[in-house]
């Protein structure tokens, strides 16, 4: 939570402990809210006054742990947000728009609530993530083609969907290990990207993830990952060598699309061109 009175982060509460000003909590209609598979709540839109917002850490007797996607896009009325402690996940340009959200990138071009980073649109050159930041949220830098490259410290467990999408300066990026999950359309048109080490914790390279990667030459897909998705490295027109480990069991047939330099895929000690790719899924997914 943010106290508007004394200007500091605080614990949930309804007076702030640090200035003793009461804590604005917005009126629960302000919010238009979905009920999450768990039972909790998901804010999803706005259609209150403006000004100053503070979001409920209950609402209907459920607890909030989502912002949805564009929630409160475009409301430039809105000056300053809380959001309690119980918020998890905040999708793809949730503020974006607010005069809130902006006023955050102006002091620093990394906005961060709640440890998720949810933008970065003005962030340029090498880019440290600090140290804190557990989740790269949806978008967060999509289309900084100004970015060159990119620090991830090991705080950080997600990278959410697209979330450098269209960073077209980056050449070379290392997601560590402390990243069990990575978004689909993640890395898609990364124009520049020559070369990605992956997280020894991943499970799954999903749908789309380096899609349009134009410049990625290889790619080695971490023991323990155990499927590729869908047009995972669709028109990476430049790939030449995939290494994929005994532990990937399931690959999309049109994970390789349009990787027309596909010279070497490498699985259980056998070697595929792009050929006899046919043979590869073949041999993946046992059939
Ligand atoms: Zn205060």
């Amino acid at each position: 939570m943010f106290c508007f009175s004394c200007k500091k982060e605080i614990p949930d509460s309804a007076v702030c402990p640090e200035c003793g000003a009461p804590v604005i909590s917005s009126p629960a209609d302000d919010f238009e809210r979905e009920v999450n598979k768990d039972g909790t709540i998901t804010v999803v839109g706005y259609k209150g006054a403006g000004g100053e917002v503070g979001i409920p850490p209950v609402i209907d007797g459920k607890s909030v742990t989502g912002i949805g996607l564009r929630a409160f896009y475009e409301h430039k009325d809105v000056t300053g947000v809380s959001l309690p402690a119980s918020v998890t996940s905040i999708r793809g340009f949730a503020f974006a728009g607010t005069a809130w959200f902006d006023a955050k990138m102006k002091e620093a071009p990394l906005v961060i609530v709640n440890g998720i980073l949810i933008g970065g649109y003005t962030a340029s050159g090498d880019v440290e993530i600090p140290d804190g930041v557990t989740v790269i949220g949806e978008n967060a830098f999509d289309s900084c083609s100004e970015i060159t490259g990119i620090s991830v410290p090991d705080s950080v467990t997600r990278i959410e969907g697209a979330a450098f999408e269209g960073c077209s300066g980056l050449t070379d990026m290392t997601v560590p290990d402390s990243v069990a999950f990575i978004g689909d359309y993640a890395f898609a048109e990364c124009a520049s990207l020559e070369s990605i080490h992956l997280p020894g914790s991943l499970k799954s390279i999903e749908h789309n993830t380096f899609q349009g990667c134009v410049s990625l030459l290889s790619i080695t897909v971490p023991d323990g990952t155990e499927r590729i998705g869908r047009e995972a490295f669709l028109d990476c027109e430049s790939l030449r060598e995939v290494i994929i480990p005994d532990s990937v069991t399931e690959l999309h047939d049109t994970a390789f699309e349009g990787c027309f330099e596909l010279e070497k895929a490498v699985y259980k000690g056998h070697t595929y061109t792009k050929q006899t790719l046919d043979d590869l899924f073949a041999a993946v997914n046992n059939y």
